[in-house]
């Protein structure tokens, strides 16, 4: 799913501007993740409960769902507290994969999963869909642990990446700002924004 909204094309133009600094980097990554987490929690399942409030006793609805957000490291963790501000009570899971940038391809130095995932709806943050590589070693790693029920959330996902996540692992909902052209020949998304991380971090 392609979320749209004048206030994400907005903070999508930002974060692809070259003389965007970190701060406002930061900034607009955090503001572009909240509003996505709207679209990737809108159907969580609710249970209704009885709330006293000053006055009586009222109904009310929460979350009738555990939650695990599992940001890939480390540009994942751009989106982990904007995200899981929302969800009270979330757990965290955690997946280290490094790119070769020769090869493209990821491999896991790192990985702290939470218990109990299959009772979960667990929630991939990964803000660059670039090849897939990434996102299909995570779903991996989570369905080996048992996840049932899994989102990928990004902030630009390249063409080529949303094909092998769907052919793989068609079970799997994608949410992200934007769909961009392609891939250049090291495998960044093109027209893009360069390296998430290295924006995020102010390590460029
Ligand atoms: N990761 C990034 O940070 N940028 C890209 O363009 C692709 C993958």
């Amino acid at each position: 799913m392609v979320v749209k909204h004048p206030l994400v094309e907005n903070s999508l133009a930002v974060l692809r501007d070259l003389t965007t600094g970190t701060d406002h980097f930061r900034r607009h990554a955090r503001l572009l993740s909240q509003i996505l987490a709207f679209h990737v929690l809108a159907d969580l399942p609710t249970r209704q409960v009885t709330v006293h409030t000053p006055l009586e006793d009222t109904s009310g609805r929460i979350l009738d769902r555990n939650v695990v957000f599992v940001p890939v490291l480390r540009a994942g963790l751009a989106m982990l507290e904007a995200m899981s501000d929302f969800v009270p009570g979330s757990k965290v899971g955690f997946v280290g994969l490094e790119r070769d940038e020769q090869t493209a391809v990821a491999h896991s130095y790192y990985q702290k999963l939470p218990g109990q995932l299959a009772e979960a709806e667990v929630i991939i943050l990964d803000p660059m869909l670039a090849t897939g590589g990434s996102a299909l070693a995570t779903i991996d790693l989570l369905k080996e642990n048992r996840a049932t029920s899994i989102r990928l959330a990004c902030v630009l996902a390249a063409p080529e990446g949303i094909t092998n996540v769907c052919e793989r692992h068609p079970d799997v909902s994608i949410f992200t700002a934007v769909i961009d052209r392609g891939l250049n020949d090291r495998k960044f998304i093109l027209p893009g924004l360069g390296d998430f991380g290295d924006r995020y971090f102010g390590t460029t």
